[in-house]
């Protein structure tokens, strides 16, 4: 029987364990190796069968201090939903002033996150 594998770097903590997953010819995961906690095994499975990701992106800004601001999702969203989410948060450009935190873009895609601006921009 043929063993595909796969290899994970753990993002979790600063120990960044390599992981490896092990899969039957047919695809099914058979065993995890190398984690140090179980969040690391977890972490692994997710990326698996549901991998997620935050963005961290801007958005133009009309009459402030700077022409951009710095934005990313409250948590993260579907990986394959990251495109989709791209192209609604460029479709929009706010007027200063912006602050830290303000809700840019409240559950985008009805995904459960919001999109938020991560810092201030005053008004000129
Ligand atoms: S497996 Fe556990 S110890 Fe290793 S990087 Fe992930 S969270 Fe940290």
């Amino acid at each position: 029987m043929e063993n595909l594998t796969r290899n994970f770097i753990c993002i979790l903590c600063p120990n960044s364990c390599e992981i490896t997953a092990s899969f039957n010819n047919d695809g099914i995961l058979r065993n995890i190796d190398g984690f140090s906690c179980q969040k690391g095994a977890e972490y692994v499975q997710q990326e698996i069968y549901n991998p997620r990701r935050n963005i961290a992106t801007s958005v133009k800004v009309t009459g402030g201090e700077l022409p951009l601001v710095s934005v990313r999702l409250t948590k993260a969203i579907p990986k394959e939903k990251i495109f989709e989410v791209m192209t609604e948060i460029k479709k929009v450009t706010l007027q200063a002033p912006v602050s830290l935190g303000d809700v840019i873009i409240s559950n985008v895609l009805g995904l459960g996150a919001d999109v938020i601006a991560t810092k201030d921009v005053p008004r000129i």
